[in-house]
């Protein structure tokens, strides 16, 4: 099935991103919000925040 966006599930789903601290919701389970979420959990990055880009977790990080 080709990857399909509409506006009733772009960021808005109900499945949390895998990274553990991200706050960020995705439409699909084990979809990582952004780049940086799926390269912090491949590499086992451990933090106390999220550091990718959406507003929820910029507002975490100085
Ligand atoms: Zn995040
Ligand atoms: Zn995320």
């Amino acid at each position: 099935m080709p990857k399909q966006y509409n506006k009733e599930t772009t960021m808005t789903g109900e499945y949390r991103c895998p990274n553990t601290p991200c706050k960020c919701k995705v439409d699909r389970e084990g979809a990582y919000c952004s780049a940086y979420c799926e390269q912090a959990v491949q590499q086992a990055i451990q933090r106390d925040y999220c550091q990718c880009e959406h507003p929820e977790c910029a507002a975490q990080a100085e």
